[in-house]
């Protein structure tokens, strides 16, 4: 199979909670355990478990119901979707925090 090209945002890493495979490792909000928060990095990459290497989950779990570009192009929409949400949630936390600070500023006004 093709190299899965990943950047190492680690968005999939912190949304573990969305999937059934990894319960086990959720830290209890939704972010792996052995994800180094500061560098993005598996703490256990060596001996990750077979579902978060592309390759290895293709071989093992899914080379029966998608053929390999098939499934590349599933994990890259996957991705991206990640992507997506983050890109949104910190717009709208910009947002909240120039409503909450616009707020503040009127009242004090006041
Ligand atoms: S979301 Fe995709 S690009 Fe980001 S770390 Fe996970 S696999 Fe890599
Ligand atoms: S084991 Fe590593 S690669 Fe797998 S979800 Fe946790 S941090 Fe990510």
């Amino acid at each position: 199979m093709e190299k899965f090209n990943c950047d190492a945002c680690g968005l999939c890493c912190r949304h573990i909670n969305r999937s059934d495979w990894l319960e086990d490792f959720d830290s209890g909000n939704g972010v792996c355990k052995y994800l180094n928060t500061d560098t993005n990095l598996c703490k256990i990459y060596d001996t990750r478990p077979d579902i978060c290497s592309v390759e290895r989950a293709y071989k093992k779990y899914f080379s029966d119901q998608y053929s390999e570009e098939e499934f590349l192009r599933i994990n890259y929409e996957a991705c991206e979707i990640l992507k997506r949400e983050e890109k949104l949630f910190d717009k709208m936390k910009e947002m909240y925090e120039r409503d909450k600070n616009l707020i503040q500023h009127r009242s004090e006004e006041l």
